[in-house]
């Protein structure tokens, strides 16, 4: 079976094409979204999505989130005392995911289509790409976000639409892209973005405003700045959100028994967050010169993404071009389901016949060359593009380059992906040398052949003429080119952590919420919030399904009454 996946910074979902119509797949919990969070025990247990976020106050040390930020870089998360790299844990939500399938079906999923940011370079896709490896999955294509959702948007009632522009603001990347459906092609015309942008900003921005104002005395200072952030990040996030439907909302939080917060007004916030709202317009501006449409033509504004509910951003776009958005595709859903109309098409559905998807490489990518300027001199680290962002996938382009010194036996080509007119600007992809015939210089030459995928995965031949020499390079540098062995071994390390069986699912997630409470609460509140977990362990222990039932209805409603008195 072939699934569609929105592996997102903060949510995931999973959706699959079955009878001509895309459907999302609940979670063990019921959840249509499952937080992108995970949390591992001391001995191996995991918990993945919203236990697992609950679990980030009483345990921030063996709690990740926000890991998609740090795909396609070396960089590990330390839980429970072992490093996980983003792949890793992305492969640990991927599991969870099609286990939830595997729950709906009775089958399990072996080849998977997932969506990825636009804006995501090589490295981050080929990341994505061995995440799914990691999960037992075969991954069949990478689709662009944006194009994803709009094909969500563009397929609701198949007919031709005006070009329309989908604007997708989640929590940790931002990126816009101009789609025109025309018989029965779904044709993106330009994307652009900004990976370092959204909801995670809005919290950041949120609280270093409010903090001054909530704690005087200087009470969150000593902590830890790990458990410091987690808890100015919740109280963010859940001031912010409040804010999406009312004027003014507390920014509150307990510090050693003490309860700090601060009332802010939905001016305030918007004050604070306006060197964010601005960098929203840019990635539009662009892709909008990049597709020669103009802002009038847009027939549609789609909004996708949980953070485009924020009014300061609705407010921005309206301003921006004049008009209300639309949205009649649900923020929260689209990708998911574009994913797995992709995966109705990739697996030739026959509802899907007629349908034809163009996408476009978002960014440009080329080689690091020298040139000798008209004084003599010789500059060096410049980038010379060779497919330019934009281009309509898949393609290939080829460019000659000569050598430049006399006798020069290799040319070495740094290969960069970017816009900036030096290479130091750009992402370095990695290198590819080429052994060349000894000749004076500039009589050798070089054909560098760039080939894009319609996964946006680049591949590299380099062809010396003159010798018939031949090079290819799969984008990737040593580092983070891990051979087939080590797979295994990573896939064989995240096998022996332990889900929870999924009839626990519930209690399990109960627990974590009553732990978090018991973390939110002081004093006496806290000690009774103790015993009631104490209590429904034991009857868990009973085994008896009576009596666990019974204690596990207690506990809900005490949790949700506790809930409903807080002041948030
Ligand atoms: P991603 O694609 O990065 O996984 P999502 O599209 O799920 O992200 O969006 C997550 C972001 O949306 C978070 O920053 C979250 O705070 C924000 N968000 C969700 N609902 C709301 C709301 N009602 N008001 C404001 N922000 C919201
Ligand atoms: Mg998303």
């Amino acid at each position: 079976m072939l699934i569609g996946i929105d592996l997102g910074t903060t949510n995931s979902a999973v959706a699959i094409w079955r009878d001509g119509t895309a459907q999302l797949v609940p979670n063990a919990l019921g959840g249509l979204l499952t937080p992108s969070a995970v949390s591992i025990g001391a001995d191996g247990q995991l918990w993945v999505g919203t236990p697992a976020l609950d679990r980030m106050a009483a345990h921030p040390a063996d709690t990740a989130t926000s890991f998609k930020r740090l795909m396609g870089t070396q960089r590990n998360a330390r839980l429970a005392g072992r490093d996980y790299t983003a792949e890793d844990l992305s492969a640990l939500i991927l599991s969870a995911l099609v286990r939830d399938v595997e729950a709906l079906t009775g089958e399990k999923p072996a080849e998977a289509v997932i969506t990825v940011p636009a804006y995501f370079n090589d490295r981050q896709r080929k990341a994505t790409r061995r995440a799914g490896e990691l999960a037992g999955l075969t991954v069949r294509r990478l689709i662009n976000e944006p194009t994803a959702a709009a094909l969500a948007f563009g397929l609701q009632d198949k007919g031709d639409r005006e070009p329309f522009l989908v604007f997708d603001l989640g929590g940790g990347t931002f990126d816009v892209s101009i789609v025109e459906m025309f018989d029965g092609i779904v044709e993106v015309r330009a994307s652009a973005g900004d990976n370092r942008l959204g909801g995670d900003d809005f919290d950041h921005a949120l609280s270093t405003f409010a903090r001054g104002r909530l704690d005087p005395d200087g009470l969150l200072d000593p902590l830890p700045a790990e458990r410091r952030d987690a808890l100015l990040k919740r109280a963010a996030e859940t001031c912010r959100r409040a804010l999406s439907t009312a004027s003014e909302a507390e920014f509150a939080l307990t510090v050693n028994e003490t309860r700090l917060s601060a009332t802010i007004t939905e001016a305030e916030f918007e004050s604070a967050c306006e060197s964010l709202v601005r960098r929203l317009r840019d990635p539009v501006v662009r892709a909008l010169r990049d597709s020669s449409i103009e802002a009038a033509e847009l027939s549609d504004i789609v909004l996708v993404g949980g953070a485009t509910r924020m009014p300061v951003v609705r407010k921005a776009i309206t301003r921006l071009f004049g008009r209300f958005p639309n949205s009649s595709v649900h923020p929260d859903h689209a990708v998911a389901l574009g994913a797995s109309m992709q995966a109705g098409l990739v697996g030739r559905d026959a509802a899907l016949e007629e349908i034809r998807i163009t996408d476009v490489c978002p960014f440009t990518l080329g080689v690091e060359v020298a040139e000798h300027d008209r004084y003599g001199g010789l500059q060096r680290g410049l980038f010379s593009p060779i497919i330019e962002r934009n281009t309509p996938v898949p393609v290939s382009r080829v460019s000659t380059y000569h050598t430049m010194g006399d006798g020069q036996k290799q040319i070495e080509f740094g290969i960069y992906q970017g816009e900036a007119r030096e290479v130091s600007g750009n992402v370095r992809l990695g290198t590819l040398q080429v052994p060349v015939p000894a000749r004076p210089a500039g009589e050798v030459s070089a054909e560098v052949r760039f080939s894009y995928d319609s996964s946006g995965l680049l591949e590299i031949d380099v062809h010396v003429p003159e010798s018939g020499t031949t090079r290819n390079l799969v984008i990737v540098d040593e580092e983070d080119r891990p051979d087939p062995k080590d797979i295994d071994r990573r896939r064989a390390a995240l096998a022996k952590l332990k889900f929870h069986p999924r009839e626990e699912a519930a209690n399990v997630a109960l627990i974590a919420r009553a732990e978090r409470c018991y973390e939110d609460h002081i004093g006496a509140l806290r000690q009774t919030i103790g015993q009631w977990i104490t209590e429904f362990v034991g009857a868990l222990d009973t085994q008896d399904p009576r009596r666990i039932a019974e204690a596990r209805d207690f506990l809900v409603e005490r949790l949700d009454e506790l809930d409903r008195a807080s002041p948030l």
